[in-house]
């Protein structure tokens, strides 16, 4: 008998423990959820923002999930944070405003350069059919690639490389967004773009401009759309000897 008791005790404890953590889990993705709506009403729509598409992504896409741990009760702040090996995701309004920039309506492939924390592939993929995206750390690469699968993005592919190859096998594309900053704009990139098809990209050294580049018959056309600070596009510019050897196309 007593035992009996004993045993339905400790199934009470076990099971009022297990609830407590499952609310507590509840209320903190609540929070995330929250927090993650008035970045969209607060930095993103009120600097202009507009295609409800874009602003239903980067309501959809949980931020919180792409960032290291230690920067998770950061995640919906202002700001670009820290991803490791000195790079950084980028702060929210840019990421919105270089999706819209490329005027997705979802049919399309889209190349990324610059993987990172897979957040701005994350929110192409919502947006899109296809998102091909390479990233030159081989940890970022995998990373961002398990994380990706884990969120359930299965329409994006994720290679370790070097962005100013472009992803020649996969081209074209109808748009291209670059997150990290060459001097000039990528002579491969450009190539790889479809007629009629949109690249924005920073360009420049410490203070860049983003440019809108669009692929017309006799050439392109380029735009200045506002002034950005990325982390710059390093490895050799022409793809040569002693780049990273792309590996596979990961998730
Ligand atoms: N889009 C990312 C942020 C990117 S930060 C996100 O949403 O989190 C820029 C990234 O570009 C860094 O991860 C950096 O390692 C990568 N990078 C720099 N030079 C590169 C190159 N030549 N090819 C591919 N990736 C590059």
């Amino acid at each position: 008998m007593r035992r009996v008791a004993v045993f339905a005790a400790f199934c009470a404890v076990a099971f009022s423990a297990g609830c407590t953590v499952n609310s507590s889990d509840r209320e903190a993705s609540r929070d995330f959820d929250e927090a993650r709506l008035s970045m969209v009403r607060e930095q993103i729509e009120s600097r202009g923002v507009r295609d409800p598409r874009v602003l239903a992504a980067m309501e959809a896409v949980p931020r919180h999930e792409l960032v290291p741990e230690d920067m998770r009760d950061f995640a919906y702040e202002d700001r670009p944070l820290p991803i490791g090996l000195g790079q950084t995701i980028s702060q929210p309004y840019i990421v919105a405003a270089m999706s819209e920039a490329v005027r997705l309506q979802g049919g399309e492939r889209v190349l990324e350069v610059g993987t990172g924390s897979g957040y701005q592939a994350a929110i192409l993929a919502e947006l899109c059919r296809e998102v091909f995206t390479i990233e030159l750390e081989k940890e970022l690469a995998d990373r961002a690639s398990a994380d990706l699968v884990r969120l359930g993005y299965h329409n994006v592919r994720v290679r370790h490389g070097n962005g100013y190859r472009g992803w020649p096998e996969a081209a074209p594309f109808d748009a291209i967004v670059v997150t990290a900053a060459p001097d000039q704009v990528p002579p491969a990139l450009v190539e790889q773009l479809a007629v009629g098809g949109r690249m924005v990209i920073p360009v420049g050294r410490s203070l860049q401009d983003l440019l809108l580049v669009t692929r017309t018959e006799q050439g392109t056309e380029e735009r200045v759309l506002m002034g950005v600070r990325f982390v710059p596009m390093r490895g050799e510019k022409e793809g040569a000897v002693g780049d990273p050897e792309a590996d596979g196309d990961g998730g």
